[in-house]
């Protein structure tokens, strides 16, 4: 009996990560095919804001799959209206396939709700199941619990241990929009979106007015760090008022300050890389704190900020030996914005208004004492920072 593996997902974009997987799959479980399948309309999550159209995420697939002569697309649910269920599109393709026999594989987070998907029963009385494993040791656990579930109740589950590109298609539009990110991409993806300038690739993002700056901003922040940052430019304008500051510049340094936050560690590096980028030791070591240089960079080189906004964004973090009042301020603000809440900071906020440098030097003050706890070492330039407000 024919073994066909179905990979469904929005694939916007496809990446090098769905291949590897899909590949995986085929020769783990003895495939003789895996259908990728684009959904129309995911039922689990909608799709975001500029999002291809659905003919342009059907050619880039196609595109991704050349080359590889087990993976193939199928467009059966981009041409069924309305929400794509995959209880609908197992029902057509065993239609179309009456001898085959069907693994659905399924990443990690929708492994773990896969039976209130609608038709569960339906589904997993008819299909063996594959998950993805990302290999974390709390997902594994979730991984294993709901895979006891349904051995239970009589469903096939294999759970794969795939080795895995780390990207997701949620970071690797981040990357686009920031100018990289390719090496990412299947051959022939990547050409494709830059020739139609999908996800970014084409804006003109230079000396954007504040309001259409704010919302490239959110849309391009994780939505859990949204109210930070607007807390935080609202804060900067206010101080920068205080303290005789332009408060344009403390606005747009507020609200690009965090704007490669999203990226993990390793897509620091990579963005750093892709910048031409060469990294001090204490950098590569912890590529967490690269937030603030690879944030300057992007509020640089593609949102055209100049060079005060830039600087006070790389020294928001670890600030720097000598700072000036923008740089003071982008640092405080980003301590104290109204969604902080820690010991002290009632102390440090009203500091900030009386006396910005004592503001700025409780906060180095507390930061070191933080990573003191922790056992992590603190940056020179923290230390240089404070050595010369001492
Ligand atoms: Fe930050
Ligand atoms: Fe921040």
């Amino acid at each position: 009996m024919e073994q066909i593996g179905i990979f469904g997902g929005s694939f916007n974009p496809p990446h090098i990560g769905h291949i590897q997987a899909a590949e995986y799959a085929a020769a783990e479980l003895g495939l003789s095919r895996v259908l990728l399948i684009p959904a129309l309309e995911p039922p689990h999550k909608q799709l975001p804001p500029g999002t291809p159209t659905p003919a342009q995420r059907l050619e880039m697939l196609h595109l991704a799959v050349a080359g590889h002569p087990k993976l193939e697309v199928s467009d059966v649910e981009l041409t069924r209206e309305g929400t794509s269920y995959t209880c609908d599109t197992l029902r057509l393709l065993r239609q179309q396939h009456p001898q085959a026999e069907f693994t659905l594989l399924l990443g990690s987070d929708m492994f773990q709700i896969v039976d209130q998907w609608k038709n569960a029963e339906e589904i997993l009385q008819n299909t063996r199941l594959a998950v993805f494993c990302r290999g974390g040791k709390r997902e594994r656990e979730l991984i294993g619990q709901m895979e006891q579930k349904l051995l239970s109740r009589g469903s096939s589950v294999a759970v794969l241990k795939n080795p895995i590109t780390e990207i997701s298609s949620t970071q690797m539009r981040r990357l686009l929009a920031f100018g990289c990110g390719e090496e990412f991409l299947p051959h022939g993806v990547g050409a494709y979106i830059r020739g139609n300038g999908l996800y970014d690739t084409n804006a003109n993002w230079k000396n954007l007015p504040m309001e259409q700056l704010e919302q490239v901003v959110v849309r391009l922040l994780h939505p859990g760090r949204v109210r930070h940052v607007l807390g935080c430019r609202d804060t900067c304008v206010e101080l920068a008022r205080r303290w005789g500051a332009d408060e344009q510049d403390a606005a747009r340094a507020g609200l690009l300050h965090d704007i490669t936050k999203a990226l993990d560690g390793p897509l620091q590096l990579t963005l750093c890389a892709a910048y031409g980028k060469i990294l001090d030791d204490f950098s590569r070591k912890y590529p967490k704190t690269l937030h603030a240089l690879t944030g300057s960079l992007v509020a640089e080189r593609i949102f055209g900020e100049n060079e005060r906004v830039v600087s006070a964004i790389c020294s928001h973090t670890t600030g720097k030996a000598n700072m000036n009042t923008l740089e003071k301020i982008v640092y405080v603000a980003d301590y104290m914005e109204p969604n902080r809440d820690f010991p002290g900071v009632e102390r440090l906020r009203s500091l900030a208004f009386s006396d910005l440098t004592a503001a700025l030097k409780l906060g180095l003050e507390m930061t070191l004492e933080h990573l003191k706890n922790q056992g992590c070492e603190v940056s020179p330039q923290s230390a240089q920072a404070l050595d010369c407000l001492k």
